[in-house]
């Protein structure tokens, strides 16, 4: 699914995160937007302590935080309402050349919306292990990842493929597609 498109995309960010190490005032002052967004989210009762904004040619255009509780979205973590934000502001289903500034290290699921949106780069505040300190432990996940389908604390299965390759075939044949 889209290989060669990701092999020029981890091609480009790997030049990008050569040329974008040295702006310390900024980025710490984009970081600190991230954490008022994290601490505006838990001050109104919208989530957990978590936020991100994502950065276009030195300007914010997409902010986001924790919304889990309060919308019943087991997905609304911070990256991926930013991520939301920043690509309806952006009209686009892409994050080229934006900067991801997120309050705490992503987690996997949030690290998986960041390699699909493909920013740049991405510096987050605090890491895995803070979070885990205060009861936010996604290592869990990370271990489930490796394991055998059937090991899973959530069990894999396959079944019916043969009827579920029919979107497979078609979309190989579609000729309007938008690829991405
Ligand atoms: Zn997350």
């Amino acid at each position: 699914m889209c290989n060669t498109f990701n092999k020029k995309f981890l091609d480009e960010a790997a030049k990008a995160q050569e040329n974008t190490s040295s702006m310390p005032n900024t980025n710490k002052e984009f970081m600190s937007e991230a954490v008022k967004a994290a601490l505006k989210g838990m001050a109104n009762n919208e989530g957990g302590p978590f936020g991100c904004i994502i950065v276009k040619n030195g300007e914010i255009i997409g902010r986001g935080n924790n919304k889990v509780t309060s919308t019943n979205d087991p997905t609304a973590h911070a990256e991926i309402t930013a991520i939301r934000d920043a690509c309806r502001h952006l009209n686009d289903f892409q994050l080229e050349d934006c900067i991801i500034y997120t309050s705490c290290e992503p987690c996997p699921m949030c690290l998986g919306a960041i390699y699909w949106a493909r920013p740049k780069k991405v510096y987050y505040g605090s890491n895995q292990q803070d979070a885990a300190d205060i009861g936010f432990d996604d290592e869990f996940i990370y271990k489930e990842i490796p394991l055998p389908y059937e090991k899973r604390s959530i069990p894999f299965e396959q079944c019916a493929r043969d009827i579920a390759l029919e979107p497979f075939q078609k979309w190989s044949e579609k000729e309007d597609k938008i690829e991405y």
